[in-house]
């Protein structure tokens, strides 16, 4: 039993244990190309909390991690089969009912960890937190903590390319189908100028866009590739989480 894995511990054990921060992790459900697992973002969202969890428990961080929501924002992929879609509406409910639980019971610092694209939770964050002033509600992106150029050779993918493909056969080798079977990722660009060079934003219709439902190429993606990318993500998000746990609600600014 791991006493900062919520969904591991028992009552008995942790029922006056001090909790500084607690983790959400965020994933979906969703089509990942042909050869890998619709849990993928949930399988790293339950690998990188925990292990990020534990190297900032090891550092004295009381860190409390919440079971992984499975369901994300999947509004643009609404024709591709059981792709899971929980609204942003939906998601903010879900939230209200958490942090209210937190804040009863004067857990002041939450974490949302984010493993989906579709998923936004930032404009929730500052709504809630006008609801819920006593409390520090923060969300972070695991996969925007590092420049993935340094780790990958095809980078610029977002969507079951190298670096998911590359975690996922370090993390659940047995759930990846061999890469002969995995499309190429290939992605219509957008006509649109400013749409395309992504300083405008409108939500891509998924299957006009790509053929196998992945955007970036999963070909060069290795194991090793996976487990250095992994090792250097959650040491950085340890990082993260050892201060927030460690820091003074009443002096937040320097
Ligand atoms: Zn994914």
């Amino acid at each position: 039993m791991r006493p900062y894995i919520l969904a591991e511990a028992n009552w008995k054990h942790i029922h006056d244990q001090p909790i500084d921060l607690v983790i959400l992790p965020w994933g979906a459900t969703e089509a990942h190309n042909y050869h890998m697992p619709y849990a993928t973002d949930v399988i790293e969202a339950d690998t990188i909390a925990a292990e990020s969890a534990r190297l900032a428990w090891e550092q004295g961080a009381r860190v409390m991690v919440l079971p992984t929501i499975p369901f994300g924002v999947n509004t643009g992929q609404t024709d591709i089969l059981l792709d899971i879609n929980l609204y942003p509406s939906t998601q903010k409910a879900i939230l209200n009912d958490i942090i209210e639980v937190l804040n009863r019971q004067g857990i002041r610092k939450l974490l949302i960890l984010n493993s989906h694209g579709g998923n936004d939770f930032k404009t929730m964050l500052r709504e809630l937190g006008v609801q819920y002033p006593n409390m520090l509600l923060t969300t972070c992106s695991w996969f925007h903590t590092l420049d993935k150029s340094k780790y990958f050779d095809e980078p610029k993918g977002d969507h079951a390319d190298e670096m998911e493909t590359s975690l996922l056969l370090h993390l659940r080798p047995d759930l990846v189908l061999p890469l002969e079977e995995a499309g190429d990722g290939a992605a219509k660009k957008w006509k649109v100028q400013a749409l395309r060079e992504g300083w405008a934003w409108a939500e891509r219709k998924w299957s006009q866009v790509t053929e196998d439902t992945g955007i970036g190429n999963p070909k060069q993606a290795t194991a090793e590739k996976g487990k250095r990318y992994f090792e250097d993500v959650t040491q950085k998000i340890s990082g993260f989480l050892v201060e927030l746990a460690n820091l003074d609600m009443k002096d937040l600014y320097e």
